[in-house]
């Protein structure tokens, strides 16, 4: 459903995407498991259309997408930082896409108590950013990540500054709603143990290039290099 040609992608003289060809299937939650610095993010800003490719295709439902603007590709991401607008309200922050759109304020008003509830936050509306936790900040996030009904979602590392008690029922949350909205999506991160328990296909990056792909059992069962058994496996 979402397909990398030969993705190359250079910062100056700082070759980060070397060659990419990886393919999500319709439906699945597929994680991007790599190291810091690896190139995970700028390949999911590549397909947001918040980086332009150097060389290489990017398709969705084989549509060739690569000099599509970022507005028009219907694709909703959550960042590894926290990214409300902070002057604005958890309703106006979760409304933003749907005004962008135009659409009309009774609709918009319905779609956001809606997605709110389906995050479990209806009860903040009015409250701003800083008032809420982390863990909340990022369950917005979302909210205003899917309420224009996208089909593709990224999620780059959104539970990485959230504490691990909390951050494993958030992952039980989004891989629920991830199915409950059908959104082919992909889920950054460097956890090898959240990969694992998050996700249909598991794609690992190393140094700008995938070193492997396959489900989860596979990848644990079988890694096929030495950095694939380091990083995830049972090497013996
Ligand atoms: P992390 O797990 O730490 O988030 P990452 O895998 O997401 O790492 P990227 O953010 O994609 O890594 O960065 C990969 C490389 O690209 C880094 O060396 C970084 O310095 C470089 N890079 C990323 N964005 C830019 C930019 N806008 N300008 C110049 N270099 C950049
Ligand atoms: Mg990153």
């Amino acid at each position: 459903y979402i397909q990398f040609e030969d993705v190359h992608k250079s910062f100056g003289n700082n070759e980060v995407l070397k060659g990419i060809t990886m393919g999500v299937e319709k439906g699945h939650m597929a994680t991007l498991l790599g190291p810091s610095g690896c190139g995970k993010s700028t390949l999911l800003r590549c397909l947001a259309g918040l980086e332009e490719v150097t060389t290489g295709k990017v398709y969705v439902d084989g549509k060739d997408i690569t000099d599509v603007t970022p507005r028009n590709r219907n694709i909703g991401m959550v960042f590894q930082q926290y990214s409300l607008f902070p002057n604005m309200s958890v309703y106006q922050n979760v409304a933003f896409g749907l005004n962008m759109q135009k659409s009309p304020k009774d609709e918009v008003e319905r779609k956001v108590k809606e997605m709110l509830k389906v995050v479990g936050l209806e009860e903040k509306i009015d409250q701003y950013p800083a008032q809420l936790s982390g863990g909340q900040q990022q369950r917005v996030a979302l909210a205003r990540a899917i309420v224009t009904g996208p089909k593709v979602l990224l999620l780059d590392e959104p539970l990485s500054a959230i504490d691990a008690k909390l951050r494993h029922s958030l992952q039980i949350e989004i891989r629920r709603i991830q199915k409950e909205f059908n959104m082919t999506t992909i889920f950054v991160t460097h956890d090898q143990d959240e990969a694992m328990v998050m996700s249909d296909e598991i794609h690992l990056f190393h140094d700008g290039r995938i070193e492997q792909s396959g489900t989860p059992t596979e990848m644990y069962t079988a890694p096929r290099t030495r950095f694939a058994a380091g990083f995830i496996g049972s090497y013996n």
